[in-house]
């Protein structure tokens, strides 16, 4: 399954930082790794993203770094990871 940044999502803003956010929906405590595979980085944000080629366009939140954030080309996800709802 490959992922990839969504564009434009400076306007859909929660309450919360959405790193906040995805820590609540998923039940993780303390500061993730970036959840792109092979990159060593601490987390920064919580980067909205999409799956390639899938009928399923959903909007998701995974944590990423800055760096991996701005990358506009598909990557792989930590499988150790998870990914959660981006709705509001
Ligand atoms: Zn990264």
């Amino acid at each position: 399954m490959l992922w990839k940044n969504l564009e434009g999502t400076g306007d859909h803003k929660a309450s919360k930082a959405w790193l906040d956010v995805w820590k609540e929906r998923t039940g993780y405590t303390g500061t993730p790794p970036c959840g792109r595979k092979g990159c060593g980085n601490t987390a920064t944000l919580g980067g909205h993203v999409k799956k390639v080629g899938s009928t399923d366009n959903s909007w998701y939140l995974l944590p990423l770094c800055d760096s991996c954030n701005k990358l506009k080309d598909p990557f792989e996800k930590k499988e150790s990871i998870s990914v959660a709802s981006a709705a509001k």
